[in-house]
């Protein structure tokens, strides 16, 4: 019986109405349920008092509200936190919470393992086991809310205040169910973490840009990496299927960006490959015409891996050119690199496996 019942996080608001009224309930009977589901935290419905008995029973005859199981917990010295999730069918991602002084960015992933293979990327060397569903992606926010203990808490006391589509996967090879699962966590009346905390990165995926801007409206991220094909088709192969003048056409036409809304161009600084002093002059000439800013990432490590980080001064005489351009390039600090939680150390299946509770 419960493999049948749907997950009621894997529906937005107004098809949960419907689905209420195919087992003969009302749909203003969404508004106590979504409360309890996602300002409560209830993981079980006789949990949500504010709905009587019979209709608690009713509803879980139908549906479930599920968790992944965490299989890990990681905690990294700098208070980064890795939780390696499981699903029901034994397919393992991982999330990552990221706290700042006064808020933290909670890292999702979109798939299990990736198809991108971007060569300095570790989750790159996992296969593509398969998209997560809305619910999924929605449960990597609610695991988060439940290890940090924010259920009923106010915004301002919350850690988990953005989100980050930066975790495992592509995105925009992903599109429908991360925006249905956007669309329940932006729901003002529910987890309400609004488009302007979401940040969503792809590799380059040009023609669904426009649809990320007109049908989610949240901040995008371009992994851009290299200013010239021929190396951006070494890093990021799907550079060869959507080269670097339509992917930035794509980020000139973005609906969703404006002067207070940039789009954040991420560049992972290898040394020797990328980090040139003309590269920098290139990127500054490719921006032209964009909103954007620059996020320079220092190449995270990982085993077997073929590259090398850029020095300090490198990193900072390259971010000077882009600055003096008149674009902000912040240097990313790098993040929980003791627990593999940095950017593109994440790789969930069982060669690194350890289940240490
Ligand atoms: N597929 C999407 C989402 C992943 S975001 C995308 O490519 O945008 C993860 C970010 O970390 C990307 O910008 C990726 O290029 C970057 N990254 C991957 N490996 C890295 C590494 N070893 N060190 C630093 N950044 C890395």
């Amino acid at each position: 019986m419960s493999v049948l019942r749907p997950d009621i996080t894997s529906f937005r608001r107004h098809e949960l109405a419907k689905k209420l009224i195919e087992i003969g309930l009302k749909p203003d009977l969404v508004k106590p349920l979504w409360n309890g589901v996602y300002v409560k935290g209830a993981t079980d419905f006789s949990q949500i008092f504010t709905l009587s008995r019979k209709h608690q029973v009713l509803l879980a005859d139908h549906f479930t509200i599920s968790r992944p199981t965490v299989v890990r917990d990681l905690i990294s010295r700098d208070g980064t936190r890795k939780w390696l999730l499981q699903f029901p069918d034994g397919n393992r991602v991982e999330s990552v919470m990221i706290p700042e002084h006064d808020r933290g960015a909670l890292c999702v992933s979109s798939q299990v393992g990736c198809t991108l293979s971007c060569t300095f990327c570790h989750t790159g060397t996992m296969k593509l086991t398969r998209n997560l569903t809305a619910t999924e992606i929605v449960s990597q926010v609610l695991n988060a809310r439940d290890g940090l203990s924010e259920w009923g808490k106010k915004r301002s006391d919350c850690v988990c205040t953005n989100i980050v589509l930066m975790g495992m996967g592509e995105p925009l090879f992903n599109f429908d169910n991360v925006s249905t699962a956007l669309q329940i966590i932006m729901d003002g009346d529910g987890l309400g973490i609004s488009r302007r905390r979401i940040m969503l990165s792809t590799a380059g995926v040009a023609p669904m840009i426009k649809r990320v801007g007109i049908e989610l409206g949240v901040n995008l991220a371009i992994s851009l990496h290299a200013v010239r094909d021929e190396l951006r088709d070494e890093l990021v192969p799907l550079n060869k299927k959507y080269p670097l003048q339509e992917l930035l056409g794509a980020c000139r036409d973005y609906p969703a960006a404006s002067n207070a809304r940039r789009i954040t161009f991420e560049y992972v600084m290898l040394r020797d490959v990328n980090d040139s002093d003309a590269d920098a002059r290139e990127l500054v000439r490719l921006l032209q015409g964009i909103h954007a800013k620059v996020n320079l990432i220092p190449w995270n490590p990982w085993p077997g891996a073929a590259y090398q980080a850029s020095t300090e001064d490198r990193i900072q005489s390259f971010a000077r050119i882009i600055n003096d351009a008149g674009y902000s390039s912040a240097i990313r600090a790098s993040r929980g690199e003791d627990i593999m939680a940095a950017c593109g150390q994440l790789k969930s299946d069982s060669e690194l496996t350890v289940i240490t509770r």
